[in-house]
């Protein structure tokens, strides 16, 4: 129903009320109060007084004022059991008219004691009957107190809910149905919007506003549900048979064996793969947990089918990295491999463009120049997304455009927490990988103040003469800006003197891609001992001979960037070291950010302490995924406070969801019968 159709509201309110997100009648009732006030009883003044507010009932003593300015302030003296105060009228000197003294009132106002009295400018009164014979009005009870926006006060918006409540409350349509509402005993979505706006008590106030998150979120998983099941129903996958070995090789070649994590999640997705429907997974562990080798014997699996699989990745530097790597650990399994990158020249991106449209490449590894225009799949049966975070959902649909219906497996650089992986990935598959590789020691994680970060050096220098390799990293590029930093260039000059005869060597973003392989390269290899990075090095990078990671201005980095960094160490089977230096002052955040990466090594657990501190707005900032996913606008619910009731509900939904199929299957095999 308009806004306009209730008494009250004209164009203009409707107007004003659209900045609230009300644009309907029924958004009123969707308009869920901050808290409430408590109307129910009548308290003393010296009570109301403590309490910041309350409804007294007072006699009017006498009328006095005061001046402010040129304007003569009415002071109203009313008197209960327990004290005298003063209701000071600014502006609003009429009010002497309608309670003189000797009446008696019934006020609701916040009371605090100054000037040596209890004193009220907030409030409003009604006279109450002179007579003792005839009755008082009744309590108003517990009255809510909604978010409001300019132009629009508190008793304009209780009208226009009132209203609301009346008119269009009897059309809301129900949320739940009614098996899971008996199951949880939950009332209707009427019932509890009534008791959100009109609540006989607080705790029936608190009960309305759960059973409405409850709805909400049980709507929301059913929307995320249907999409998956309309994933599955629509596309049809046909899965070809074996036609080569290539896993088994490939396994008996690799240089460890799985942890069981790696082989529990390697199944999950091998039995997805299976399905007659597109795969759409996301794969999550910890830093250094091992995703990269299960996402490749994926691959292999896909491959033996005959189907192309292509491995997207954020950066070239990456790229070539995963590349160089999947080329040994396959090489068993005579999978046949292309490394794309975007510089390749005209022959080059023929060549390639050719081998990938006749199939003669199984895996192509590649920036997003992967899907770019002028590349064609014979038969792209799967696509790794790793280090998802790092693209936009746009990146992501043109590439599952690209291939007709892929599989598609998505890694993400740390945990998600649980909360963003049912919302923002709600309509996809999750493994997860728990467990680390075995003979990995904790990191040892230290905190530095800046001033100190000489004896740093020093501790780096000891390391590298050990013939570890370290990371120092820096939040700027180079000097110049407006606040002082430590940056590359700088810091360059300063360590190569320092740290010799050890060899340094630096990478950053505005360096070609060619000069900052190179560097890389060299430093893979152990040919450099030292890189002074930013944080371009925070994706990926698998070293496991390098131990210490040195991050200065720590506190200017996000929680999940310092973790990322912070797993670029202890890869391997020596101790290793992460310093984190700071300057001071920190604020709030950066100490508590610090706090919790000096205090745990869990990505799991970090990823949660991320989402507490930053807030799920924030989050969404990092991950664009998280932005579509719509929970930002929940009306009551919040899922850092309502985690428990979304995991209910999506349980809820399956439930529902799986009777319903088993309902559809019962009448299919009526029919057949019949025939
Ligand atoms: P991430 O999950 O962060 O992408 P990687 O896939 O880069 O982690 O793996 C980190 C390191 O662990 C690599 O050096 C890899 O070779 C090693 N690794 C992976 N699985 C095992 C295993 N089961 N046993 C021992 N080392 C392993
Ligand atoms: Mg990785």
């Amino acid at each position: 129903m308009n806004l306009t159709e209730l008494p009250g509201i004209g164009k203009g309110r409707a107007h004003k009320l659209a900045r609230l997100g009300i644009h309907t009648a029924e958004d009123l009732l969707l308009h869920a109060p901050r808290r409430y006030e408590d109307r129910s009883r009548i308290v003393t003044l010296v009570e109301a007084a403590r309490l910041g507010e309350g409804l007294v009932e007072a006699g009017v003593v006498l009328h006095d004022s005061f001046r402010r300015g040129r304007e003569e302030v009415l002071k109203i003296i009313i008197r209960d059991s327990s004290s005298t105060a003063a209701l000071v009228c600014f502006g609003r000197n009429v009010l002497g008219r309608m309670f003189p003294p000797g009446s008696n009132l019934r006020v609701w106002g916040q009371f605090s004691l100054r000037h040596g009295e209890i004193q009220s400018s907030l409030f409003e009164a009604e006279v109450l009957p002179a007579s003792p014979a005839s009755p008082s009005p009744p309590l108003p009870g517990f009255v809510p107190q909604y978010p409001l926006t300019e132009g629009i006060s508190q008793q304009m918006m209780r009208k226009a809910v009132a209203a609301a409540l009346e008119r269009v409350l009897p059309d809301m349509e129900e949320d739940l149905p009614r098996a899971v509402r008996t199951r949880e005993h939950l009332t209707s979505r009427r019932e509890a919007l009534r008791a959100l706006h009109k609540p006989a008590t607080l705790e029936e106030a608190h009960q309305a506003r759960q059973r409405l998150v409850y709805g909400e979120l049980f709507q929301f998983q059913l929307d995320l549900a249907r999409a998956a099941l309309k994933r599955r129903r629509s596309r049809h996958r046909v899965r070809g048979p074996a036609t080569r070995t290539v896993v088994e090789p490939v396994r008996r070649g690799l240089p460890y064996s799985l942890t069981a994590d790696q082989e529990r999640v390697l199944e999950e997705i091998k039995a997805d793969c299976s399905e007659p429907w597109p795969m759409a997974r996301l794969l999550q562990g910890d830093v250094g947990s091992g995703k990269t080798v299960v996402a490749l014997l994926a691959a292999c699996a896909a491959v033996e089918r005959g189907e192309q699989v292509a491995l997207m990745v954020p950066t070239e530097l990456l790229a070539r990295q995963h590349a160089a790597g999947a080329a040994r650990l396959l090489a068993p399994g005579g999978v046949r491999m292309a490394l794309l990158l975007g510089d390749l020249n005209t022959s080059q991106r023929r060549e390639l463009a050719g081998a990938l449209e006749e199939g003669r490449v199984d895996l192509v590894v590649g920036t997003h120049a992967l899907f770019s225009e002028g590349y064609r799949y014979r038969n792209l049966g799967l696509v790794i997304i790793d280090e998802q975070h790092r693209f936009g959902v746009r990146q992501r649909e043109e590439l599952l455009a690209k291939g007709e219906i892929p599989d598609v497996l998505m890694m993400s650089a740390t945990p998600i927490p649980r909360s963003l992986a049912l919302t923002a990935f709600g309509d996809m598959e999750i493994s997860t990988i728990t467990e680390l590789p075995p003979g990995r020691r904790p990191i040892t994680t230290r905190l530095a103040r800046l001033g100190n970060e000489e004896r740093v050096y020093t501790f780096v220098k000891e390391k590298l003469a050990q013939g570890r390799q370290a990371y120092l990293v820096y939040p700027a590029i180079e000097g110049g800006t407006s606040r002082e930093l430590r940056n590359v260039t700088e810091m360059m000059e300063h360590l190569v003197p320092r740290l010799a005869p050890c060899s340094v060597g630096f990478v950053h973003s505005r360096l070609s891609e060619e000069a900052r392989s190179e560097t890389m390269e060299r430093f893979v290899a152990g040919r450099l001992d030292a890189l002074v990075a930013t944080s371009v090095i925070e994706v990926g990078v698998d070293v496991p001979n390098a131990t210490v990671m040195v991050i200065e201005h720590a506190e200017l980095f996000g929680l999940a960037a310092l973790h990322q960094l912070r797993g670029r160490v202890g890869r391997g089977p020596h101790q290793s070291w992460c310093i984190l230096v700071f300057q001071e002052p920190l604020s709030e955040d950066a100490r508590e950010r610090l706090r919790v990466l000096y205090h745990h090594n869990d990505g799991f657990l970090i990823a949660e302490e991320d989402l507490r501190i930053r807030g799920p707005g924030d989050m969404a900032g990092a991950q664009e995924s998280v932005r579509q996913a719509g929970f930002l606008s929940f009306r009551f619910a919040d899922i850092r406070r309502d985690m428990q009731t979304m995991i209910a509900a999506r349980e809820a939904v399956r439930r529902e969801l799986e009777l319903e199929q088993e309902q559809e299957r019962e009448t299919c095999r009526g029919e057949e019968l019949r025939r």
